[in-house]
C-alpha cells in the first residue's frame, strides 16, 4: 500500500476528507458487529464526503457491501469500477431496473408493483435479479405492511421458481434506534422476526437479513443479524449526541470544512454587518469575511449562532449568513486575509464539530455534513492504493465466513 501524494489545497474553501479516518471507522464498526458483515452506506455522495473515494476506503477496511438510496448512485459505483455487493433501495416506478440488474446491483422491493417491474426487467436482460424484500416493521416509511407481506413473499417465491428473481435479502429499517429503550425498538425487533419467519415459511432463504443502521449497530447487538448498514458512523459522526460522542464509539469525524479569510478590516463601533444589519459592532473592532455561505451548505439558520475557529478562538457568526459569505467579529484580535477559518472538523485542533453546528442551528450532524455544497471542493487525504480492484479488501472473506461469502461479481445466470 502506498500513500498518495498530498493534494493541492484549493483556495477559498475546501472540505478535507480523511480517508484514514473512514477506514478506521469501518474497522471500529466491524469490531462492534463482529458476527455480521458491514455495508458502508454511501448515499448522497457519501453523506457529502465523496462517494467513490469513501467507498474505496470502506472496501479496503473490509466493508463487504455498499449501500445507496438511488439506483443512479449504485450505477455510479459500478462505473467507477466497484465490483462488490451493492444494494440500492429507493426505487420509483419506471426506475432503471434493467441497468441495475445487468450491473449486478441488488435491488429492493417493498410492494408488488416493484416485483412486477423487476421480473420484467430480469426477463429483458436474461439475468436473475438479486432482490431484497423490505418489510415495514413500524417505521411507516418505505417497506411492505404486514397485511401485504404474505402476498409479496408468495410473488417473490414464484419469481424464484421461474428463475427471474433470487431473494438475497429480507430487511427493514428502525424508526427510533437512536433512543435506547424506546418501545418501538422491541416492537420492530419482534415484527422483523415475524417477517423473517413468514419468509422462511414461504420457502425463501435469503443470503442476508439486515435491520441495523448506525445507532442500532452501536447499541443493539440483537439487531445485527447478518449485515449492518452503517452510514453516518462510517464518516465518524455519532448518530446522536444522547448516545455518545464519536470518541465514545472509537470513531473520528472524517470531514474538516475550512475557508480562507477573504478580508479583514477595522471598523468603528455602531457599524451594521451583513444583510438586514442583524448585527451591529459594539465598538471599534476587526471584522473578518469568511467566503462561504448558504450556497456552500452553511445554514442560513446559523446567522448569529454558527461557531467558527478563527485566529485561535471560537467566534460566532455576526449577522446573517449570505449566499456566498458571512462575517465574524474578531473583537479587535489580529488576523489577515488568507488566514484559515475552520467551520468544523474532528475537534482535535480546537475547532467546532459538525455536532456543534447541529446544536447551534437545531438540526442533526447528518444534515450538516450532507448539505455541504457542490461548490466546495472535496480534498481526499490519506488514500491508499492497494493495486487491486474494489471488490476485495481486507477481511471480507473473513467477515463473510460461515455465511457463504459470495463472489464479488457474476457467478449466476
Ligand atoms: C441512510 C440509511 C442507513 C444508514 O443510516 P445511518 O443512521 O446513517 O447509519 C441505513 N439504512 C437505510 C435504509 C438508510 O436509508
Amino acid at each position: 500500500m502506498n500513500t498518495a501524494p498530498a493534494a493541492a489545497r484549493p483556495p477559498r474553501a475546501r472540505a478535507e476528507i480523511d480517508l484514514a479516518a473512514v477506514r478506521d471507522n469501518v474497522r471500529a464498526l466491524r469490531a462492534r458487529a463482529a458476527g455480521a458483515e458491514l455495508m458502508a452506506v454511501v448515499k448522497s455522495d457519501g453523506y457529502g464526503h465523496g462517494a467513490l473515494p469513501c467507498a474505496r476506503a470502506a472496501r479496503q477496511a473490509g466493508a463487504a457491501w455498499l449501500g445507496t438510496a438511488t439506483p443512479e448512485e449504485a450505477l455510479a459505483l459500478r462505473a467507477a469500477g466497484d465490483t462488490g455487493p451493492v444494494l440500492a433501495w429507493l426505487w420509483t416506478p419506471g426506475g432503471p431496473w434493467e441497468r441495475a440488474i445487468a450491473a449486478n446491483i441488488d435491488v429492493s422491493a417493498s410492494a408488488r408493483w416493484a416485483l412486477t417491474e423487476i421480473t420484467a426487467a430480469a426477463r429483458a436482460t436474461g439475468r436473475t435479479a438479486r432482490v431484497h424484500l423490505k418489510a415495514d416493521t413500524g417505521l411507516g416509511r418505505n417497506g411492505c405492511q404486514p397485511a401485504d407481506w404474505p402476498d409479496l413473499l408468495a410473488a417473490a417465491r414464484a419469481a424464484e421458481a421461474e428463475g427471474t428473481v433470487r431473494v438475497t435479502g429480507i430487511w427493514s429499517h428502525f424508526a427510533c434506534a437512536d433512543e435506547p429503550g424506546h418501545p418501538s425498538i422491541a416492537a420492530q425487533l419482534a415484527a422483523y422476526r415475524e417477517a423473517l419467519d413468514a419468509a422462511e415459511r414461504a420457502g425463501l432463504r435469503p443470503e442476508v437479513r439486515h435491520l441495523a443502521n448506525s445507532p442500532a449497530t452501536l447499541t443493539l447487538p440483537e439487531s445485527h443479524y447478518d449485515l449492518v448498514r452503517t452510514g453516518v458512523s462510517v464518516y465518524g459522526l455519532s448518530p446522536s449526541p444522547e448516545l455518545g460522542t464519536p470518541q465514545d464509539f472509537g470513531l473520528r469525524p472524517a470531514m474538516t470544512l475550512s475557508a480562507d479569510l477573504a478580508s479583514v478590516k477595522r471598523v468603528p463601533g455602531g457599524h451594521g454587518v451583513s444583510y438586514g444589519h442583524a448585527y451591529t459592532t459594539p465598538g471599534d473592532t476587526t471584522l473578518a469575511l469568511v467566503p462561504v455561505g448558504y450556497a456552500d451548505g452553511v445554514p442560513r439558520h446559523a446567522s448569529g449562532s454558527g461557531p467558527v475557529l478563527v485566529a485561535g478562538k471560537w467566534r460566532t457568526i455576526a449577522g446573517r449568513v449570505a449566499m456566498d459569505q458571512f462575517v465574524v467579529d474578531l473583537g479587535g484580535d489580529a488576523a489577515r486575509a488568507g488566514d484559515e477559518a475552520v467551520l468544523f472538523g474532528p475537534g482535535d485542533r480546537g475547532e467546532p464539530t459538525a455536532e456543534d453546528w447541529a446544536r447551534a442551528v437545531g438540526t442533526i450532524g447528518y444534515e450538516i455534513v450532507t448539505r455541504v455544497g457542490a461548490r466546495v471542493p472535496r480534498v481526499h487525504v490519506g488514500e491508499v492504493t492497494d493495486g487491486g480492484g474494489q471488490g476485495g479488501g481486507e477481511g471480507v472473506g473473513e467477515a463473510g465466513a460461515g455465511r457463504g461469502a459470495r463472489p464479488a461479481q457474476g457467478g449466476r445466470t
